[in-house]
């Protein structure tokens, strides 16, 4: 049995990343998405919040599980018996990125086999922290997002241009 696990912040999760699930669950007898909660970025969603994101969107792949995990991947798969690590690449510093992941997760254990998506050419320009920055200023991102997670993100723009504004006022006085 092929597992395979696609680790990453999904902070939130787009379509970019949706994308790459259908096409891993295609691949692998299961695949398991994992939320890791020890990421040094600014989120937008709880661990919580996003896991059930991520659930609600794929709630059709039979095959896909969601977990949240923190620590080290190696011993994340080690634990529920995955032999794959999926990840996905837009462009050549990604690339550059994954491979020293994907060389360290070697060294630390050499049963864990990389495997790198690129990512569709529709979706090549599509990361999380852009997608939010564009949300910030207004854009329409709709598009981008499944439609329960871009529910989530209007609801939580409101929130932060609230925050924003009583800090700018702040500011000011
Ligand atoms: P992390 O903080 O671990 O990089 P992300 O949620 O930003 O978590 O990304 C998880 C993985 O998905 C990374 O391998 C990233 O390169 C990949 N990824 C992000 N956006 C896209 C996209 N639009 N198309 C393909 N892969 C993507």
């Amino acid at each position: 049995m092929k597992v395979a696990i696609f680790p990453g912040s999904f902070d939130p999760l787009t379509l970019g990343h949706l994308d790459l699930i259908k096409r891993g669950s295609a691949l692998f007898d299961h695949l398991a998405v994992a939320v890791m909660t020890n990421t040094s970025k600014d989120t937008w969603f709880t661990v919580d919040e996003r896991v059930a994101q991520v659930k609600e969107a794929v709630a059709g792949l039979d095959n896909v599980s969601v977990i949240t995990a923190k620590g080290l991947t190696v011993d994340l798969m080690n634990k529920i018996g995955a032999d794959y690590l999926m990840r996905g690449a837009r462009n050549v510093d990604d690339f550059c990125y994954e491979k020293d992941i994907a060389a360290m997760n070697h060294f630390l254990d050499d049963q864990v086999e990389t495997i790198i998506f690129l990512a569709d050419p529709k979706y090549q320009y599509l990361s999380s922290s852009l997608l939010k920055e564009v949300a910030l200023s207004g854009g329409n991102i709709a598009p981008l997002l499944p439609a329960n997670i871009n529910e989530a993100l209007q609801e939580r723009l409101k929130k932060r241009q609230i925050k924003q504004v009583k800090k700018e006022n702040e500011e000011t006085r």
